[in-house]
């Protein structure tokens, strides 16, 4: 585990202990620092001894160092968290654990990765083509180990970094050698107010880039075109994968099936090309990549059927990417809905011919379904059990020779679930158990 000494007897605030804070709480242990945490939501986790937890309000607040604050917890807006107050209040500097890890002192390089989608798929992408090159890699932040959990690698190493809006909004002493920014579009607008501070949140991985550090770029984002030119940020390498011709080097792989995959790989292959990895290398690693659990993942496949469980897809952008992939589909729905619900995802509408709607809004997404010239059935299901089993029954009664049944909620699932993996591990065993009771024949 990692000794920051730098930390080592300070005393420490730490603001929730979600799986980032409670690793802080565990490294800063270990660094002997004088640790206090508290997390106004939950219990004391059980691996946190019982003299560390305590509520904020008795802090020594004269006596810290830091305050270490958790990723969901704002501490940009005009009305904070009251111990994010109090840490201003006495001029305790902030910090999350993306600072912590940079205190680690790693020896690696680093490179960041952020975007409203396709964070984790390009990350572990980016890592598989590394280690079957012999590149010692690390993957931590947002995906894969909290980042001040991260061992560095060392001197010929790889750490890369997913870094979320939230954790880029908190950090400020992180030093990039390379970044790239995939996309972006509307998303997380009850944290962040309004799209202009989202854009403003992801655009700061531009100020974490050392000199001379390298941006990489999809080449066909006119959003970011229009936000990121080379006067603007003069003395950073952009990058733009325009050479990359992302579907000669996927092989078919059918894992990265789609056309936003293609913009991950470009991004991944323009990572591994600037750290002098050859072409033939990349195609050859590219194709054992197996893709991510949860993202346009194939559960079962038959002659007229193919289920696709693409529960992490909690927007519309996402959803947009996964319906412009099929032809009649059967989409399961829903959930918490973003702002903008279904978003982007109204321009493939055509694509579907049944919707299956989950969650506790059927009334917001059946609205904006029936908008809509095209009649789409909408079917109110309530939960994941009750969708799923109408879908297969509906599929298979239909006259259609190829049908996609795919849930792609385009919503968060906090209303049903505990997390997007725990909705997506329900749906598996749904499918499983409709195999075991011989209603899908494999
Ligand atoms: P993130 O880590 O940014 O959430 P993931 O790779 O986990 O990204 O993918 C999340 C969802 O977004 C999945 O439904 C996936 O199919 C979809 N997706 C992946 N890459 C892209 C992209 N470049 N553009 C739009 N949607 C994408």
């Amino acid at each position: 585990m990692n000794n920051i000494i730098s930390y080592k007897n300070k005393t420490v605030g730490i603001l929730g202990v979600g799986m980032s804070g409670l690793a802080a709480a565990k490294v800063l242990l270990n660094s002997n620092a004088n640790v206090f945490a508290f997390d106004d939501l939950k219990k004391k986790p059980p691996t946190l001894p019982k003299s560390n937890w305590i509520n904020y309000q008795k802090w020594p607040w004269l006596e810290l160092y830091a305050l270490v604050v958790s990723p969901g917890i704002p501490i940009n807006k005009d009305i904070k968290h009251k111990a994010i107050q109090l840490a201003l209040n006495h001029n305790v500097k902030i910090i999350n654990d993306i600072d912590l890890f940079v205190e680690t002192k790693p020896k690696a390089k680093i490179i960041g990765i952020t975007g409203t989608n396709g964070k984790s798929t390009t990350v572990a992408l980016l890592h598989h083509i590394l280690k079957l090159n012999k590149i010692k890699s690390v993957i931590g932040g947002n995906f894969g180990f909290p980042a001040c959990e991260i061992i560095d690698p060392g001197d010929n190493g790889v750490i890369i970094l997913e870094l979320s809006s939230y954790q880029l909004d908190g950090a400020s002493s992180l030093i990039l050698n390379l970044a790239s920014i995939i996309n972006i579009t509307p998303d997380h607008l009850d944290y962040h107010d309004n799209f202009e501070t989202y854009i403003s949140c992801k655009l700061k991985i531009l100020n974490f880039l050392s000199d001379n550090g390298t941006l990489v770029l999809n080449k066909n984002n006119e959003l970011l075109d229009t936000l990121i030119t080379k006067e603007k940020y003069q003395g950073i390498n952009i990058l733009k994968t325009q050479t990359i011709n992302s579907q000669d080097f996927i092989n078919e792989n059918s894992s990265l099936d789609g056309i936003h995959n293609q913009v991950n790989a470009s991004i991944a292959i323009a990572l591994a090309k600037n750290l002098n990895i050859n072409d033939k290398k990349i195609k050859v690693s590219i194709k054992s990549f197996k893709g991510l659990p949860h993202r346009m993942e194939i559960l079962y496949t038959s002659k007229k059927i193919k289920i696709i469980n693409d529960s992490k897809s909690t927007n519309g952008e996402s959803t947009a990417a996964a319906l412009s992939s099929f032809c009649n589909v059967f989409w399961i729905l829903g959930g918490q809905p973003k702002i903008d619900g279904i978003g982007k995802a109204k321009d493939y509408l055509d694509r579907v011919v049944e919707s299956f709607i989950i969650g506790e809004s059927y009334d917001f997404f059946a609205t904006q379904i029936s908008k809509y010239p095209k009649k789409i059935r909408l079917n109110k299901c309530t939960t994941l059990k009750n969708a799923t089993e109408l879908a297969i029954k509906k599929a298979q009664i239909s006259n259609l020779k190829k049908i996609v049944i795919l849930l792609s909620p385009s919503a968060a699932s906090f209303d049903q679930f505990k997390n997007f993996e725990e909705r997506g591990n329900k749906f598996k065993e749904i499918i499983d158990s409709q195999i075991r009771e011989g209603v899908l024949i494999c």
